[in-house]
């Protein structure tokens, strides 16, 4: 492991000017569960290590009716998924964010980690976008917001400005009768890369697609939004044609590669598949029967 220095932030803005002085070898440390890793295995050149978890705005989970849900960047996943009110609202997040790692992992890791991680295969990303995610960014020119089905640009690589960083991620509430899933499929039970993940928010009118956000992890550069696929369901009946649609089309719009988890093939097979697991489990809950 390389000497790293370590600098403790407790506001926003000192975050800011301890990023900005680092320059391009100062890193965020949140949960560490990614960053110490790579530090560790010298695979980036780190610096300084600018811990963000003693800033009260990045740490913690507020939620609104009318508002929505405001998760702190560096809140640690099993506060995530153990909230009630994210338990009651947004069951993709409960899900994806329990199953990253293991329970020692999800004491640390955040979601603001995974999504500042920028990995093709994060599990939270695909969840995050369907939720219509915003992620509120602070950095040297300012605050912004940044649609996080928007933020990842490449593989490891974000919108992220030098010295900017990620104070909160905020989703809206959900509409009236929708539902929300997500679903990874992985060669074991459990500690594995998703080979594909899939998120589908589903927003009903009886038997009719309102609305549809549907999305995809590992199955291509960065998480995708589908916006064909959720085409091919809305203002159409939900049965097994719509689905199967989707489904063809979230295929079609994977662009994976072949590594050793799977093969190009499997994962446009897979992508299909998950879709429409995902788009089913969501509107059993848009009915209230998840
Ligand atoms: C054993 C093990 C199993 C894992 N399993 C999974 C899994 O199943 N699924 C999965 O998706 N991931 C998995 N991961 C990866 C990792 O745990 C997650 O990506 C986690 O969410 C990262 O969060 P963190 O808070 O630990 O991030 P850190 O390691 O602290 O940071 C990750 C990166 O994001 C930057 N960063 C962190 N927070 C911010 C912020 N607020 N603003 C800007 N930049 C920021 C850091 O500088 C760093 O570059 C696993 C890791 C390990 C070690």
């Amino acid at each position: 492991m390389q000497a790293v220095r370590y600098a403790r932030a407790t506001s926003v803005d000192q975050a800011v000017q301890m990023l900005r002085d680092g320059g391009e070898e100062a890193r965020v440390l949140a949960g560490g569960t990614d960053v110490i890793v790579l530090a560790r295995e010298r695979r980036r050149d780190i610096d300084l290590f600018v811990d963000i978890k003693h800033i009260p705005d990045v740490m913690g989970i507020t939620y609104d009716a009318s508002d929505g849900l405001t998760v702190g960047a560096a809140t640690p996943l099993y506060q995530v998924y153990g909230h009630p009110d994210v338990q009651a609202h947004y069951p993709a997040l409960v899900a994806a964010s329990h199953v990253i790692g293991g329970t020692a992992i999800q004491g640390r890791a955040s979601l603001g980690g995974n999504l500042a991680n920028a990995s093709p295969a994060a599990d939270s990303i695909p969840a995050m976008i369907v939720l219509d995610g915003v992620a509120r960014i602070a950095g040297p020119g300012g605050r912004r917001e940044v649609p996080i089905a928007e933020f990842c640009t490449g593989p490891g690589r974000s919108v992220l400005e030098p010295g900017e960083f990620i104070v909160t991620l905020h989703f809206p509430a959900p509409a009236a009768n929708s539902g929300s899933a997500w679903e990874r499929f992985i060669p074991r039970n459990e500690m594995d890369i998703a080979v594909v993940n899939a998120a589908a928010v589903i927003t009903l009118d009886g038997d009719v697609v309102q609305d549809a956000r549907l999305a995809l992890g590992a199955a291509a550069p960065t998480p995708l939004l589908l916006t064909d696929a959720a085409q091919a369901l809305v203002g159409r009946r939900l049965d097994d044609v719509s689905i199967e649609a989707a489904s063809a089309a979230a295929s079609a719009a994977a662009q994976p590669i072949t590594d050793m988890r799977g093969s190009i093939q499997q994962r446009k097979h897979l992508a299909g598949v998950l879709t429409a697991r995902v788009v089913r489990a969501a509107a059993a809950r848009a009915r209230n029967e998840g």
